[in-house]
């Protein structure tokens, strides 16, 4: 399996999975013309489409691309299919369900929080995380309270150190700004820093990232950590996980 990495919009990513025989699934297109180019440059033939979750940054390109290519399967979660929310969407997924790209097993992992209808597709040592975890960050929660998604991220955090996370937006270097103001003494965020710095001026992406490097730098994923405990509790949470993660997603929203 091969992983292109479309920019989209201002700061999106659409993912597209290509098999030795050129076909391919889309992840998350947000519009269509950048997947158009992508699919042409590639010589890839467009298969289905996944949808992490019903936003429009995520979803907006569905319909065009069903118009120009389909009928093609639209994968998203069962309970966005049940609200109606994913354009097009013709199977709703839930956790255990499985898939599978180029003979490839892909995992499915419910991660409400962000969204209620939130899902990850895990496969071929990737996870396409949407707008749960991101690099050094993770979404805002919009539909779920704190305790479920800081549940969502420990089901990712779980995820084998050597996975590779894909989401939904770049905003890594943003992201490890307020890390660094959580964890001012955390020289592995320092370090992420650099990598990030450098990738971007270098006109690259940070996608692709690993999970390892995350549970050293991301506030998100280190509800467990000395630094980040009393960082919480300075701002009067518990040190319970779901007390602490809420409490660093407010200061992030402050931020
Ligand atoms: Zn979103």
């Amino acid at each position: 399996m091969r992983v292109a990495t479309i920019p989209c919009l201002n700061d999106n990513y659409a993912y597209l999975l290509i098999d030795d025989d050129n076909r391919g699934v889309v992840i998350d297109p947000s519009e269509a013309p950048p997947v158009e180019a992508a699919l042409e440059r590639e010589g890839v033939e467009l298969s289905a489409i996944w949808l992490t979750h019903h936003h429009y940054d995520h979803v907006g390109g569905v319909q065009a691309l069903v118009e120009t290519h389909g009928p093609l399967p639209v994968l998203g979660s069962a309970y966005d299919m049940e609200h109606g929310r994913i354009p097009c969407q013709s199977r709703g997924l839930s956790e255990g369900d499985t898939l599978d790209f180029a003979g490839l097993p892909v995992e499915l992992l419910e991660i409400p929080g962000h969204t209620l209808g939130a899902i990850a597709y895990v496969v071929d040592g990737c996870v396409f995380s949407g707008d749960t975890l991101f690099i050094a960050g993770c979404g805002r929660v919009f539909e779920g309270t704190m305790p479920m998604m800081q549940t969502s991220m420990a089901k990712l955090r779980a995820l084998p150190a050597s996975t590779r996370i894909y989401c939904g937006h770049e905003y890594t270097q943003k992201n490890l700004e307020f890390a660094q103001n959580i964890e001012p003494d955390n020289a592995a965020i320092d370090a992420r820093t650099r990598w990030a710095n450098e990738l971007r001026a270098a006109g690259e992406t940070t996608m692709g990232g690993l999970l390892g490097d995350e549970l050293d730098t991301n506030p998100f994923l280190r509800w467990d950590a000395e630094t980040v405990i009393s960082r919480a509790q300075r701002d009067g949470a518990d040190a319970d996980p779901g007390a602490v993660f809420g409490a660093i997603r407010k200061a992030k929203d402050r931020f």
